[in-house]
């Protein structure tokens, strides 16, 4: 290759490389000129979408200045698969109302939340469904759907939109997840309101806004694996050793391997949220069956009750032991196993 190819190609290649600044500088202007991610001051709200997560996530967001750059890449999907979903919707005469640019921008002082929902669906006045819509990475196990903290944010939609607009016989919502790698899959899930979710929630919502400092914050995105995605593991402490931006390594990335291990951790962070919603859930239940006094309710198309359960009788080996029992005859060894775990990768 001559000299003036070469240098010809070089600048060729570098103007392609330049175009993923372009896009996103470009991006930034038409979210700047609309206003898209910034309509009222969100530090001051526990804010539906995200008041589900790791509580001391939140109040890093709102305390400390991080010089780790937000990505808004999920945001983006999100906001353009929402509106392929209701310009689809629209053009089917579904009638969804407060979408898009019109959509209901909630903030409540009493409950300290604050909710965006997708879409208000009113085939029937006395009948108003909260719409919310997501779009999800086509590895998740549509098993693990609805993701509690969606069913959360929903929550919290509805019982604004009960609150604060004329929608107060609302009962209901809808999530609509979008495949986002073939629009043409969708799961729907609907879901009844249920107040004390958002009670819940508020009382979340105030003990982080009132906290001073994190440190009574607990570390909530260790058990869910939000920490994989948090721009604050450091000053949380939760990176044993090592800098985050150490050289990056670049075994197996891509492969078949990489895709089973990224779906392993992405479907234990969902049914790790799986595990705290029915946690929460269950005592609900269980207190308000206290409370009426009975030990089995119908409630809706479902029948719940409590059951006594006999205690489990056990043996305190090391006290036998201590007693002067010997216990070696009775020893055994099960089969040896295998243990999978799977870690952060803090060179990755
Ligand atoms: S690193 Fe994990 S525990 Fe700490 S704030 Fe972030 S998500 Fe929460």
């Amino acid at each position: 290759m001559n000299k003036d190819r070469r240098e010809r190609t070089s600048k060729l290649v570098e103007d392609l490389e330049d175009l993923k600044t372009l896009v996103l500088r470009g991006r930034s202007l038409i979210e700047a000129a609309g206003g898209q991610f910034d309509h009222y001051d969100r530090d001051k709200y526990g804010n539906a979408s995200e008041i589900g997560g790791c509580i001391r996530k939140q109040w890093y967001d709102r305390n400390v200045d991080t010089d780790v750059e937000q990505d808004w890449g999920f945001a983006r999907r999100g906001s353009h698969g929402e509106k392929y979903v209701v310009e689809s919707l629209l053009a089917a005469n579904v009638p969804l109302l407060h979408t898009l640019n019109d959509q209901l921008s909630l903030q409540d002082d009493t409950s300290s939340l604050s909710a965006t929902p997708d879409g208000v669906m009113l085939y029937d006045e006395d009948d108003p469904v909260a719409v919310e819509i997501k779009t999800i990475d086509p590895r998740v196990n549509p098993a693990t759907l609805p993701r509690g903290d969606h069913v959360t944010q929903l929550q919290v939609g509805i019982d604004l939109i009960r609150s604060m607009t004329k929608y107060s016989g609302m009962r209901r919502g809808i999530i609509l997840y979008m495949d986002a790698s073939n629009f043409n899959v969708l799961h729907q899930f609907n879901v009844l309101y249920d107040a004390k979710i958002a009670r819940r929630m508020s009382r979340r919502a105030k003990t982080m806004l009132r906290s001073r400092t994190p440190d009574a914050l607990d570390r909530e995105g260790k058990s869910t694996g939000a920490c994989r995605y948090c721009s604050h593991k450091e000053r949380c402490g939760v990176i044993a050793a090592g800098p985050i931006n150490q050289k990056v390594t670049r075994s197996n990335r891509g492969s078949g391997l990489h895709a089973s291990v990224s779906l392993y951790v992405s479907a234990k962070g969902d049914a790790d949220a799986a595990k705290s919603t029915m946690d929460a859930c269950k005592a609900d239940i269980m207190s308000e069956m206290e409370k009426r006094n009975v030990k089995r309710l119908p409630v809706g198309e479902h029948v719940v009750s409590l059951k006594p359960v006999a205690g489990r009788t056990g043996y305190d080996t090391k006290k036998a032991i201590a007693d002067g029992v010997n216990l070696e005859p009775y020893k055994t060894t099960g089969a040896s196993s295998v243990r999978l775990e799977v870690g952060s990768n803090t060179a990755a």
